[in-house]
């Protein structure tokens, strides 16, 4: 299966061929996969991995059926495993996932002052 292809020719994911053998998920779309890891900037969430080739997708809610982008967060199989064995905590999952999509909405979290424009 290694160089194996979509439909549309662009490569597959390594983790979609091993979703696609192993397991019953929905394989999640590439559209959904694309925002994922623009979301994250290509960058591990946990320990700024850059792999992102070899990248998991954690379900946040546990449910693999579940592939809206709010419940998906892409990470590094290293920090995924760590919160498979609670290493991790699902709050701290949670918590970036927010952070994150505040950024998206362009939601400043820290307000330095009041921006004013004299023309
Ligand atoms: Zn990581």
């Amino acid at each position: 299966m290694i160089g194996a292809r979509a439909v549309d020719g662009s490569p597959l994911f390594i983790c979609d061929i091993y979703m696609e053998n192993k397991t019953k998920r929905i394989p999640i779309p590439y559209k959904t996969k694309s925002l994922l890891q623009k979301e994250i900037s290509s960058t591990c969430p946990f320990c700024s991995n850059e792999d992102v080739d070899h990248f998991h997708f954690h379900h946040i809610d546990e449910n693999p059926k579940n592939n809206n982008v709010s419940n998906i967060l892409m990470l590094c199989p290293i920090c995924h495993s760590k919160i498979t064995k609670g290493d991790i905590a699902r709050e701290e999952v949670e918590q970036k996932k927010t952070r994150y999509k505040h950024e998206q909405e362009g939601y400043c979290p820290i307000r330095t002052g009041n921006i004013s424009f004299d023309f």
